[in-house]
């Protein structure tokens, strides 16, 4: 079934005189399940998408529709419920809390549903063994390589089961095997059905996915499913 469904989305940002189009008339729609790598040179427009896509920001013009409501029209108060209970983020710095532990940073989202105390620590002991990180889970991010911080930010992201997931470059700042399983581990959750959009510069990590939307100068120039030979559009 149709999740999301965007119709000539511009984003135009003015800073003093300069008006930049980040974003010109996009339009695409996403099915539940699906696993989507958005690519494209750096400054094409790929993270004001996907700020967009989840709801960080909104587009000057154009319509965002997500499971049929046209949240367009939504309040900063309607889409913020809409991202605490649904969506899931994880960015290429991993964005962790210093001063927490693993444990803390990973139930931080749940402070904002209500869930019992103890279904709140078995969803906890869970996710920290699906993403194998259950042995460290006193320790602080600055003690864990940067694979196992990655892991726990996507703990982060799971702990409140998003329908969801957006990634922006999740593997950035990664080496060779620890971005491999990081892809693995993306992968592995799109195959239970959580839906994965993932920015990615990587053609190899692109292959990951469903489907690639290749975009230039703030177009969509390119949307194609990884098992057709011929673009869609
Ligand atoms: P990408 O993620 O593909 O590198 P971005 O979405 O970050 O591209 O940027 C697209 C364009 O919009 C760039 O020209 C960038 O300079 C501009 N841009 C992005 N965010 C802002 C902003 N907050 N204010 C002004 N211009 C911006
Ligand atoms: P990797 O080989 O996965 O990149 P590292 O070489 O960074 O991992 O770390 C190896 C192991 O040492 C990891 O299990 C990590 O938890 C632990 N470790 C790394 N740095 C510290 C630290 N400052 N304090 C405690 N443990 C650490």
């Amino acid at each position: 079934s149709k999740m999301i469904n965007l119709k000539n989305v511009s984003r135009i940002f003015r800073t003093g005189d300069i008006e930049t189009s980040a974003l010109s008339n996009v339009s695409f729609t996403i099915k539940q399940g699906e696993f989507i790598a958005i690519m494209g040179p750096s400054g094409c427009g790929k993270s004001t998408l996907l700020s967009i896509l989840g709801m960080l920001d909104s587009p000057s013009s154009g319509t965002y529709e997500f499971e049929d409501a046209d949240i367009s029209r939504h309040s900063e108060k309607e889409l913020a419920s809409i991202r605490k209970a649904s969506l899931g983020f994880i960015f290429q710095n991993f964005n962790l809390i210093n001063e927490l532990n693993v444990s803390e940073n990973v139930e931080l989202p749940l402070q904002y549903l209500k869930i019992s105390k103890k279904e709140r620590a078995l969803r906890l002991d869970k996710i920290l063994k699906r993403v194998a990180i259950d042995h460290r889970a006193y320790h602080m991010p600055h003690q864990l390589s940067g694979g196992q911080q990655q892991r726990v930010a996507i703990a982060r992201a799971l702990i409140i089961n998003p329908k969801l997931i957006l990634a922006d470059e999740p593997t950035g700042n990664l080496d060779s095997k620890n971005g491999e399983e990081v892809m693995l581990l993306l992968k592995e959750l799109n195959k239970s059905g959580t839906t994965v959009i993932m920015v990615t510069h990587s053609e190899k990590e692109g292959n990951f996915a469903d489907r690639v939307l290749r975009m230039m100068d703030g177009q969509l120039i390119w949307d194609r499913s990884n098992d057709l030979n011929t673009p869609l559009v």
